[in-house]
């Protein structure tokens, strides 16, 4: 489950949905935090940005460094032969390759879970000590094994799908697999709102307990020309697990909604609250949900394709060695994991340059939407984000590469730096997306 700063954008979502406990907003601290924060717009109290620092070495560290323990754990068990292992362990079980698939799969997403644990554990705890979760340690639970179940039932379906197309087409599988992921995700896009998200959370339709602030947003939503149904907005009960704000869009067509989180309304002033919709009312009207859907099918295209390759020549080359006697056997199931692992992972520079330039997007639009019914639009932006940062323990000025890695948003230094100097409303000058 999120944790970090705005979590929001389908198309990380979507890249991760087979590993739903990782994370990827981790920053990284350098001697320009310093630089920073001499003449910062966001400035952080001394104490504040002493703790900023520290959790950004801590992010970093849990993130690269829980990736490459997953990685070395994984290539140790395929060496060892454990992929035969488990293979042998199923066929005694019963020679219908649907059914040894039942017992394969499911045994190495436990390991994958289990080995992710620790990384998990530590990285609740120091969202814990800097404050940033209020989740006790039993609900905390609850909450992994709940997404460890969903892992296990989604992922065996998968699972049995891509091994029954390695078998039928094992030249042209990646690309038969790539057709099942289109209308699969698309489908999960539009069911997870309905069906996932009320598993770890509660939604209530924001005008239920805040019919005032619904009307002030639904004049916001009038100023960009839509009429948003007020029915389509809610308020998310984020306060039992995180002390910071957000807001998200999410879902597709009939289940496409806005979610505001009930702590946004505790640390905003009614003025940045309005900002924070704008700015997800643009996810709304410039269709992010849809086009990261459609950006994410063309990069899993290319990947899928590697994977195709990568799984080949490693079988070939080492095959015997790991006791993998085809890539279509499930013998391979722990290579494959590794492999897409791997691929995961070098796939998040790629997704998170997307997911920066439309939240780039959505902040030029949700400035430009609350100009003339907040006295001073720039200011309004500036603050939203400095509030939000300050909750967040945010780095004031990240490491350009755990940036490049890590963040689907831009740093909140270049998001408060843009906002500070975009005033469309002058003379000679015209907003982007909101007419003068
Ligand atoms: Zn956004």
């Amino acid at each position: 489950m999120p944790q970090g700063q705005q979590i929001e954008w389908a198309l990380v979502r979507s890249l991760n949905w087979l590993f739903p406990n990782k994370t990827n907003m981790f920053n990284h601290p350098t001697t320009l935090s310093l630089i920073a924060a001499a003449h910062p717009l966001c400035p952080l109290p001394p104490d504040k940005l002493a703790a900023a620092i520290a959790l950004s070495h801590w992010r970093a560290a849990l993130y690269f460094g829980g990736t490459a323990w997953l990685l070395l754990a994984l290539w140790i068990l395929i060496r060892l032969g454990a992929g035969a292992a488990i293979a042998r362990l199923a066929a005694r079980v019963s020679p219908r390759p649907w059914l040894q698939g039942l017992i394969v799969v499911p045994l190495w997403i436990i390991i994958l879970s289990a080995l992710e644990i620790p990384t998990s554990i530590v990285g609740h705890s120091v969202s814990l000590h800097y404050g940033l979760s209020v989740e006790r340690w039993l609900p905390w639970w609850i909450d992994w094994l709940k997404s460890t179940a969903l892992t296990l039932a989604l992922g065996t379906f998968v699972g049995g799908i891509l091994y029954a197309l390695m078998r039928r087409s094992p030249y042209r599988w990646w690309i038969w697999f790539w057709a099942f992921t289109i209308p699969a995700e698309v489908l999960l896009t539009f069911v997870a709102p309905l069906v996932i998200d009320p598993l770890f959370n509660h939604f209530t339709p924001l005008a239920a307990t805040n019919p005032a602030l619904v009307d002030q947003l639904e004049r916001v939503a009038a100023r960009g020309g839509l009429s948003i149904p007020p029915s389509r907005i809610f308020l998310m009960d984020a306060s039992a697990r995180y002390t910071g704000a957000n807001a998200y869009v999410t879902g597709l067509g009939a289940s496409k909604r806005i979610v505001v989180w009930d702590t946004t309304l505790r640390i905003e002033s009614p003025s940045e609250i309005l900002f924070t919709y704008g700015h997800e009312q643009g996810h709304y009207v410039l269709h992010h949900v849809a086009k990261g859907l459609a950006w994410s099918a063309l990069i899993i295209f290319v990947f899928y394709w590697i994977a195709y390759r990568l799984m080949r020549s490693l079988v070939r080359r080492s095959g015997a060695r790991w006791r993998i006697d085809a890539v279509q056997s499930w013998s391979s199931v722990g290579l494959f994991l590794f492999v897409a692992l791997l691929l995961n992972f070098l796939a998040q520079p790629i997704a998170n340059a997307i997911s920066r330039n439309v939240e780039h997007q959505a902040d030029v639009y949700g400035q430009e939407v609350i100009h003339g019914l907040v006295p001073d639009p720039q200011a309004t932006t500036v603050h939203s984000f400095c509030s939000d940062a300050i909750v967040w323990l945010d780095d004031p000025a990240p490491n350009r590469f755990v940036e490049l890695w890590t963040y689907n948003h831009p740093s909140t230094e270049e998001r408060a730096e843009f906002a500070a100097h975009y005033n469309p409303w002058l003379p000679g000058h015209h907003p982007k997306y909101v007419a003068k």
